[in-house]
């Protein structure tokens, strides 16, 4: 084998394989709690690092050693953890560095827990805070002057799909002293590449794409190896929010359709953007890589596709949207995302529904918007059903005009 770098394609199928003795095709999943040493030297040598030997699932096991592998080859990192959740990767990329005095600055269009850590967890701890609108550069460059210890970001975002200039906000983090964390679920590792940007720490919710069928949680945190041993691995080994053995392999069985999934539903997620652009019951469509996008060509120059998510609102607000979402007969109401399964969630009055009012305002979530996450069903069935539920919205979405 020559040794140009293998693409992501086969990258989801091989990498980090690393077959038992028994020559299995398929990746075993080590489902051990703990291992045993040869004698009691062999346990002592392993504790005070003289030798590699797994210890506990807690600290790792050689199953999430396949998917941190698999994982830091399609990101390019030095070195990858795996948590139970994506929330606990963000926080525990988060709070594994930071420390009383800190501050940090945030994208204001954050997940709505990711926001939570940031808002109403981090000063807890004396950690001060300062959100800005993650589009304006001037807002960043403003945050910026002071001393930072971290920027947490996300892009595009959940749910209005906004976007980060991320080469240029790496910069300006790294004047002023901060760790960028980019939080990189709604592009996948496939469609936007952070670390070439500048970015130094990347998180994912391995339940959204990388599973993509609904069936387990997980995280990932992927960094440079020194920051991984010497701050973030101490944290995961002591706090234990380890992912499951058992989900690590179903998460690994699941990359190796991931990019087969991905480019499917980013054909199709086009596609019915470009459907519901038409229609008179809406107000407007969000999609990264349409000319109608207010950041499109950053979209373009930043993304190699417009994502698997479309943002709509309606005209006629929350009853308007509700009406839709409920003459769906074939997507789901859902609050999941990156799934087979196409859903559709309305933000207002779940997932964002305790940042209040105030700050949905602030990040243009009216009682109007529902998101879309495309799955892989058949593009002419989803138009067909939202062409329907549209239907059913219109007396309240025309009226309210
Ligand atoms: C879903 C999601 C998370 C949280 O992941 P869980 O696996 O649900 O804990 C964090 N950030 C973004 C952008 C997400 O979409």
């Amino acid at each position: 084998m020559s040794d140009r770098p293998l693409r992501p394609a086969t990258l989801l199928v091989r990498g980090g394989l690393n077959r038992s003795n028994h020559a299995e095709t398929a990746e075993v999943p080590f489902l051990t709690s703990g291992f045993v040493y040869d004698d009691a030297a062999q346990a002592e040598a392993t504790f005070e690092n003289r030798i590699t030997h797994y210890q506990y699932s807690r600290f790792g096991n050689p199953t999430l050693t396949m998917l941190e592998e698999r994982l830091c080859m399609l990101e390019g990192a030095e070195a990858c953890r795996l948590t139970a959740t994506g929330m606990a990767a963000v926080h525990a990329a988060m709070l594994s560095h930071l420390k009383v005095g800190d501050h940090v600055v945030a994208s204001r269009a954050l997940f709505g827990s990711c926001h939570w850590i940031v808002a109403n967890l981090l000063g807890r701890y004396g950690i001060t805070h300062q959100f800005v609108d993650g589009a304006d550069l001037v807002q960043w460059q403003a945050a910026l002057a002071r001393p930072t210890a971290m920027v947490l970001l996300e892009s595009p975002s959940n749910p209005m799909l906004d976007l980060v200039d991320i080469r240029a906000v790496c910069d300006l983090a790294h004047q002023a002293g901060a760790l960028v964390v980019v939080d990189n679920v709604f592009a996948t590792p496939l469609l936007q590449r952070p670390l070439e940007m500048g970015a130094d720490i990347i998180t994912y919710s391995c339940t959204k794409h990388m599973d993509g069928q609904g069936r387990v949680l997980g995280g990932a945190i992927l960094g440079p190896k020194k920051w991984v041993d010497e701050v973030l691995q101490p944290f995961i080994r002591n706090t234990g929010p380890s992912m499951a053995v058992f989900n690590a392999w179903v998460i690994l069985k699941g990359l190796e359709t991931l990019k087969l999934r991905v480019d499917a539903m980013c054909r199709s997620a086009a596609a019915v953007a470009d459907f519901l652009a038409e229609r008179a019951e809406i107000k407007r469509v969000l999609y990264p890589f349409r000319a109608d996008h207010p950041q499109q060509a950053l979209a373009l120059k930043q993304m190699t596709a417009g994502g698997t998510v479309v943002c709509l609102e309606l005209n006629g607000g929350k009853e308007a949207a509700f009406r839709f979402m409920d003459a769906l007969r074939i997507i789901d109401i859902s609050n999941n995302l990156g799934d087979s399964k196409s859903m559709v969630t309305h933000p207002a009055t779940t997932t964002h529904l305790r940042i209040g009012a105030e700050e949905r305002a602030k990040l243009g979530i009216s009682d109007g918007v529902v998101r879309l996450s495309v799955g892989l069903e058949d593009v002419a069935d989803l138009i067909d059903d939202l062409a329907m539920a549209l239907d059913a919205a219109a007396p309240l979405a025309i009226a309210a005009e």
